[in-house]
């Protein structure tokens, strides 16, 4: 069956509906109540029962610079600076117009969603993520992507949105001007439906849950533990692709370098940042861990067995706590914990002398606020001490971060450079602001672009349907 379907003027649809949104995440909810504030009705097409997605799988941390939430706890931050982070850590190869985009409109975002629909957001202050200058990770009270999700679900029922799930999006039909007429969606019982609609966003996020996808354009990450949303097959690719789209950065993903094996539980970074280290099998670190645990997935899968150990100690795991999945990782017996090195070397089964050289060079580094052979820096505060904790680790995809090209209203381009008349993509069905590779992922990107670009669309979708 073809992705896309040229429709004749005539073209029959069983419904009409001004504004069609496909996928219920991040992105798919705030550009439904953006609609919504805006006079437009949406119908959001969702094919699982509830709407989860990758956003319901993420630690829902989204980061946004200049909120009243940084100013109460006396941080100075401002979206020229966050701009400049994403730029860094992009390589200077994202969009510019669109990390402008997204870096002013991210604390407006918060304050939105804090304010209108009572999101207890606040601003993770103990500890920071890689590549951020300033701390503006902006979270729930559970540190949980299902409470974001839930609470943007509860929000869109209490505005009467309507979310028609278990309905799989099939097909589009566009009219030979490039302009979106409608959708096909298939339901679990094998009927179909066509719903035409006046401008449609693409919310499906990327290529994450399609395993030729990812082999054909991120080869380093095939066959790779996949801990995103199965759904997210890469419709909306396919969809652009056949369309004549323009498609960017296909190579680009979120990955993680700190999943625990084999009970498939993220461990946070925070063990990392707050002065843990990763050493392989042979007990030895192999690179700068704080470049990033994106970079870092595909680091630990070039170790022997594609495995690592996160190494921290109870302070850390202290902080660590306030994450549920890493009480879910001690529930689970993941964390192993010894009172020496040595000891703990031998409940890992790895070379304790190899290890203990590691462990120790580190220590007398964070005592001498200095530099290891990596480049990595250390501080006295991250000093460690008994008990010791480690967890066996590897390297997961989590979400594609190539995709569809747009505008700066969220319009997705054509290959000729134009923007196609009434197609949206926000969140990950829209290439992100992380360049080409997964080295250029600032966490965060994710759900940065997924909020703040759902609510942009959803914006620009009503204005001009209301014209
Ligand atoms: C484990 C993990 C941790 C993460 N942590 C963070 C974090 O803390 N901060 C951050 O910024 N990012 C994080 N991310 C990334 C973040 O989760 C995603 O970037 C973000 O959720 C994308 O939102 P979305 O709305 O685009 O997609 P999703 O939330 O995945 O929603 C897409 C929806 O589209 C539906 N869909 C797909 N195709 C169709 C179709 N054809 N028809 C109908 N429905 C369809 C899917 O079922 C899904 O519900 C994390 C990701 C993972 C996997």
């Amino acid at each position: 069956m073809s992705a896309v379907v040229v429709a004749a003027a005539k073209e029959k649809f069983e419904t009409q509906v001004p504004l069609v949104i496909i996928g219920a995440g991040a992105a798919g909810l705030c550009a439904a109540l953006a609609a919504k504030e805006a006079g437009i009705d949406a119908v959001v097409v969702e094919r699982d029962d509830i709407p989860s997605g990758s956003t319901a799988l993420s630690a829902g941390l989204i980061p946004a610079a200049g909120t009243r939430f940084q100013h109460e706890k006396g941080i100075v931050d401002s979206p020229r600076v966050f701009a400049a982070d994403i730029q860094r850590k992009a390589k200077d190869e994202a969009d510019p117009v669109i990390v402008e985009v997204v870096a002013a409109r991210a604390g407006p975002l918060i304050e939105w969603l804090a304010d209108r629909y009572a999101l207890p957001f606040d601003v993770v202050d103990n500890f920071n993520y890689p590549g951020h200058s300033a701390m503006r990770m902006h979270g729930l009270p559970s540190r949980t992507g299902r409470e974001l999700i839930d609470r943007l679900r509860s929000a869109a029922e209490a505005n009467d949105i309507v979310i028609l799930a278990k309905n799989a999006a099939q097909r589009l039909f566009a009219d030979s001007e490039s302009r979106i007429r409608g959708v096909e969606v298939a339901r679990r019982d094998g009927s179909c439906e066509r719903i035409g609609c006046e401008a449609m966003i693409l919310a499906c996020n990327g290529f994450g849950g399609n395993p030729e996808l990812v082999r054909r354009n991120i080869p380093e990450m095939a066959g790779a533990l996949y801990f995103g949303h199965p759904g997210n097959q890469g419709d909306a690719v396919i969809w652009g692709d056949a369309l004549g789209a323009q498609l960017s950065h296909l190579g680009a993903y979120q990955g993680h370098g700190s999943i625990a094996t084999p009970h498939n539980i993220l461990i946070t970074w925070a063990t990392i940042m707050q002065g843990g280290i990763q050493i392989n099998g042979e007990g030895r670190r192999f690179c700068d861990e704080t470049n990033g645990y994106s970079e870092q997935a595909a680091e630990v899968l070039r170790q022997p067995e594609a495995f690592a150990w996160t190494v921290f100690d109870a302070r850390i795991a202290g902080v660590a706590r306030q994450f549920d999945d890493f009480q879910k990782a001690e529930s689970a017996g993941a964390i192993l914990t010894a009172n020496t090195i040595g000891e703990l070397a031998g409940a890992m089964r790895v070379p304790a002398t190899a290890f203990e050289a590691e462990w120790n060079d580190v220590e007398n580094l964070k005592l001498a606020d200095g530099q290891d052979r990596y480049g990595r820096n250390f501080a006295a505060e991250q000093a460690c001490t008994p008990p010791f904790h480690a967890v066996k680790v590897t390297g997961a995809l989590f979400h594609t971060q190539g995709g569809l090209a747009i505008d700066s209203k969220g319009r997705v381009r054509r290959k000729d450079g134009k923007s196609f008349p009434n197609l949206f993509a926000a969140g990950g069905a829209a290439v992100g602001v992380s360049g080409s590779t997964a080295a250029g992922y600032l966490s965060g990107n994710g759900l940065l672009t997924a909020t703040v670009l759902g609510r942009l669309t959803g914006e620009t979708a009503a204005a001009q349907i209301q014209r």
